[in-house]
């Protein structure tokens, strides 16, 4: 009996209408976990080389973690996965809710998809049945509007994950959607989902997952509760923004422990972040040219933590998770009841365009989860469109008619609408920053922020150079989830291995930037941490307690009954990263070509502002990345060594 995992993938081809159960054996979960492994190996092996991301020959993965249901905390996340059509690369993409724990209640680690329907369907994996089943009267609807008949079909447990008119449409910005607005937004994936005219899956059933030791797990749950209980004391939001600014000034920086942040989350989400992030230099204003001085304290305050959840109607909590870091709120920016936005979101839509209007930023982050588009790559083509308004590449007659100047909310509003219908410019602007500079030209490809085709999440890598250096480097180009520096000072691996560097407690600013053999190892050590917990389906800010209060590798071997050590399991994470990268190599990609816009690398540098004078070595930084895990240092491609060590072929 299989301990943790079901052992179990179902195999959904389209074009003929069939399902059929594979079988993996334990050896594989304990190569590659579930998860980001499991989709990863699968897909590896099984995409061809060359295969349309749109076409039938692309396979796109739904997957739960090796440890959802098994009574750890944190561990509800799913992931999707496949070829993208935004990068031509690796494609993932992660949310929470709860649609893990009901994949594994069906009796699946994951599903995986290939072929295209003639027509549109919707999947059901219900009670023991896998059936492909007509979706016409879905069609044209949006998300919320799916799940909810969906769920009137199917029963109030089952779970459901769609696509609205933007994946049906193929805009390249399309994710997909559960838990009434969750989004598994990046990579372009709802696309892939309309390509293959499959409108939602639809899970539920009673398989339980067998653990090894549930005692065990349960005492290690209650460590983790009791990490979560101390008291720390939390300035008021208001002081948020003072913060920030004292860390701008500060030329020196500490190793930061992330159970401030932890708590911050708790008490309001990621908005607690927005204007501090704003006024250190985290969060790029005016499409990454500007500063917090075009978008200071008082042009943001309308999203200042407070404000946000003074909106919230009441916490909302992924599936086993005990921090809550989601809201409901009720009647705002139109909507009877929305989920709060994320950080990412307000900023987007907020600073990124210099939009000071909160009640629009309600409004769009409904609008376009229910359209099931990204609400980082739809903010940041706006941010695109409007500098070229501003450089007269864009003028009203190509907008129709809207004045398309910075902060101008009503403006904005309507080129979501037409972003969303794909009218008019809003065609155009429908695949992302990256391909509207190309049809357009004009130079404006220096001003399109993105990474290999992936617009640009709202962290400025000029103020953490371990950004720039993963939007540039990772499998999955342009992505704040992957990792940076910060993010390793939380996890404080080194308390539990002595195979990574330990930062030192302070250092200067100026160190960041030095492209050293440490700042790979560290960017390394970060990337192979991330995928182990990809594959065990626990979100990011579990991890941000740190690996010595959250019991990762613990809980894995409690689960399991396996007795391997932190080492064995990075090792498990490393070959999860490297087969996301050999992936990318099979398909053509040239890893050394893929950077972020030189603007977001500091080239040029800023002349004002908390990033003034910073600029980031990025060729340096991905070869001392690339050698530390055994990937060649100029090309980027995994070493035949490195393959054969991790047994990948
Ligand atoms: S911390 Fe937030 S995103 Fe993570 S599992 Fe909990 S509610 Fe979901």
């Amino acid at each position: 009996m299989p301990k943790a995992f079901m052992g179990k993938i179902l195999l959904v081809d389209l074009t003929s209408g069939t399902t059929t159960d594979e079988v993996l054996p334990e050896a594989f979960y304990q190569q590659n976990l579930s998860g980001m492994g499991l989709a990863a190996r699968i897909l590896y092996d099984r995409i061809p080389a060359g295969a349309d991301p749109l076409g039938p020959e692309n396979m796109l993965a739904f997957v739960s973690g090796l440890l959802t249901n098994t009574g750890s905390l944190f561990t509800g996340r799913w992931m999707a996965c496949g070829k993208s059509p935004v990068t031509g690369g690796w494609g993932d993409s992660n949310c929470g809710g709860y649609l893990s724990p009901a994949l594994k209640r069906a009796g699946y680690d994951g599903i995986f998809v290939t072929g295209c329907a003639a027509q549109p369907v919707y999947l059901a994996v219900v009670n023991g049945s896998a059936e492909v089943k007509s979706a016409d009267d879905l069609w044209g609807q949006e998300t919320l509007a799916t799940e909810l008949v969906l769920k009137e079909r199917h029963g109030r447990r089952a779970q459901v994950a769609s696509i609205g008119p933007g994946g049906e449409r193929l805009s390249l910005m399309a994710g997909i959607a559960n838990d009434k607005g969750r989004m598994a937004a990046r990579s372009g994936l709802g696309a892939v989902m309309g390509s293959k005219k499959l409108k939602a899956i639809v899970v539920d059933g009673k398989e339980r997952v067998e653990v090894h030791n549930r005692d065990r797990m349960k005492a290690l749950s209650q460590q983790v509760l009791g990490h979560l209980a101390k008291k720390v004391p939390l300035p008021p939001g208001s002081v948020t923004p003072l913060m920030g600014k004292a860390m701008a000034a500060l030329p020196v920086a500490n190793t930061m422990d992330g159970m401030l942040y932890v708590h911050m989350l708790r008490k309001w989400g990621t908005v607690s972040m927005n204007q501090a992030s704003i006024e250190m230099g985290d969060s790029p204003i005016k499409n990454w040219s500007g500063t917090s001085r075009d978008f200071g304290p008082s042009r943001s305050a309308s999203v200042t933590p407070d404000r946000i959840i003074a909106k919230e109607e009441k916490k909302y909590h992924c599936y086993s998770c005990p921090l809550g870091c989601g809201g409901i709120c009720k009647n705002v920016g139109g909507f009877e009841e929305t989920h709060k936005p994320e950080y990412e979101t307000c900023l987007s839509l907020g600073g990124l365009l210099l939009n000071e209007d909160a009640d629009t930023i309600f409004y769009l982050n409904e609008k376009l989860n229910r359209a099931g588009l990204d609400t980082i790559s739809t903010g940041s083509t706006i941010a695109f469109a409007m500098e070229c308004f501003e450089k007269g590449l864009l003028t009203t007659a190509d907008t129709g008619g809207l004045e398309l100047t910075w902060g101008n909310a009503s403006a904005i509003r309507k080129l979501v609408d037409m972003i969303i219908a794909r009218e008019g410019l809003g065609d155009m602007l429908a695949d992302g920053s990256a391909v509207a500079a190309k049809k357009l030209g004009q130079g404006s490809q220096d001003f399109a922020m993105h990474a290999g085709g992936q617009d640009l999440p709202m962290h400025d890598s000029r103020l953490d150079p371990g950004h720039g250096l993963l939007f540039s480097a990772d499998p999955t180009p342009g992505r704040h989830t992957t990792g940076c520096y910060l993010y390793y000072e939380m996890y404080q691996l080194w308390r539990s291995t002595k195979k990574v560097p330990k930062p030192s407690m302070f250092f200067t600013k100026n160190s960041k930037y030095a492209a050293t053999p440490e700042k790979g190892a560290m960017a390394a050590a970060c990337s192979q941490f991330t995928q182990l917990y990809n594959g065990a389906g626990l979100c990011m800010f579990g991890a941000f307690m740190g690996a010595h209060r959250l019991p990762l590798f613990d809980w894995l071997n409690a689960a399991t009954g396996w007795q391997l050590t932190p080492d064995d399991y990075l090792a498990i994470g490393h070959r999860i990263q490297t087969t996301r990268q050999a992936f990318n190599v099979k398909h053509g990609i040239a890893p050394r070509e893929v950077n972020a816009t030189a603007r977001a690398l500091g080239q040029p540098p800023q002349s004002s502002g908390p990033n003034k004078g910073r600029s980031i070595p990025v060729d340096k930084l991905k070869s001392e990345y690339w050698r530390q895990l055994g990937w060649h240092p100029e090309t980027g491609e995994p070493l035949p060594a490195t393959m054969a060590r991790l047994d990948i072929n």
